[in-house]
């Protein structure tokens, strides 16, 4: 199904969890452990994100040579093994950087042969190992251009003419940032660059992380008065140390307001700060579903349990 289709259909909200693939060489069974535990609560949809190889720079006989190194491939291998073992839907991360616009087609293809029927289309962080996004020289610079190519497909517009050419059919969903993404001059130049995404195709969105309501409530009633009129959805990640106080917002860019910080730093023990942290959370999820939002977007980022204390919490 799609997330659109299933967000018109259902009468709570949608489930999504985001995971992450394990890095090369590895098994995927402890992928699979993280989702053994999780399936109880019935997820609709398990995104799985794609990554940017990193890139390194050799030097042989006095030439620098930059190669790049994939560290996390097989987004769309385990989409297809999820779907295999669990029957729910998957979500892959579609990004721009590393791909022209061929291999992008080409890559779609594959999707659509495979029967998936979702796409999370984003521009893609920047590579490990370089401070910005480079992108490449026949792909796309922003997440709109990649969502316009789908779109197109959906239209059954390729990059060459075609004679009766199928359409695709992928439900497009794109980031936003409640807090502003950290490129972006200010707040109302990016939510003008998140319209343009819609404006492209886009059926939804998911937010990059928050912990305060107010800022995903003032998000959404500023996208509504600028005309987005898609569903958005809230991206949920649990909080369970000290130590997410600094990382979190020194990697996602947001913000943790005070009373969570002040709470989790006065814990006398570890688990104490856990308790609070998820504890804190749950009321954050909480409000939102009294908000009628239509869904929840959980990152796991591979923390099975933390994701399990919390909707153990929110619905027993
Ligand atoms: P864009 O929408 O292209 O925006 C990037 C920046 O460019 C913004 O500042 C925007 O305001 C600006 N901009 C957009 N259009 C224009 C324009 N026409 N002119 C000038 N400026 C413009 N990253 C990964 O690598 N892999 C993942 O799997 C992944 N999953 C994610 C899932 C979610 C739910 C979220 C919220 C983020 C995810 N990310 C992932 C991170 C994301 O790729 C980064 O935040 C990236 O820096 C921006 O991606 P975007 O799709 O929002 O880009």
């Amino acid at each position: 199904m799609q997330v659109i289709e299933a967000i018109k259909k259902t009468k709570s909200f949608v489930l999504s969890l985001e995971i992450t693939p394990p890095d090369k060489g590895t098994s995927i069974d402890e992928l699979f452990q993280t989702l053994d535990g999780l399936m109880q609560f019935n997820p609709q949809f398990i995104n799985v994100t794609y990554h940017q190889p990193h890139v390194v720079y050799e030097e042989k006989d006095g030439v620098i040579y930059r190669i790049p190194k994939r560290k996390k491939p097989g987004t769309v291998g385990i989409c297809a093994a999820i779907t295999n073992r669990y029957q729910v839907e998957t979500v892959p991360h579609f990004i721009c950087g590393g791909f022209s616009k061929y291999e992008t087609e080409d890559a779609l293809i594959d999707l659509h042969y495979l029967g998936i029927k979702n796409i999370l289309a984003l521009r893609g962080d920047p590579a490990v190992g370089e401070r910005t996004f480079i992108p490449h020289k026949d792909g796309h610079r922003y997440a709109s251009e990649l969502v316009r190519q789908i779109s197109n497909m959906n239209k059954g517009i390729y990059l060459e003419e075609l004679e009766n050419a199928q359409p695709t059919n992928f439900c497009i969903g794109v980031a936003g940032y409640p807090e502003k993404h950290f490129e972006a001059p200010n707040f109302e130049r990016d939510l003008q660059n998140l319209k343009h995404k819609v404006d492209q195709g886009a059926h939804y969105i998911i937010t990059q992380m928050f912990f305060d309501f107010q800022v995903f409530k003032n998000f959404v009633e500023r996208a509504r008065e600028i005309g987005i009129t898609v569903p958005i959805i809230p991206g949920i990640k649990p909080l369970t140390t000290v130590r997410q106080l600094s990382s979190i917002p020194r990697n996602f860019h947001c913000t943790i307001p005070h009373h969570i910080v002040e709470d989790m730093e006065n814990a006398r023990t570890k688990e104490e700060a856990r308790k609070i942290g998820i504890k804190k959370v749950v009321e954050l999820c909480q409000q939102l579903l009294d908000y009628k939002c239509p869904g929840l977007h959980i990152y796991t980022m591979g923390k099975g349990q933390s994701t399990a204390d919390l909707l153990k919490a929110l619905f027993g």
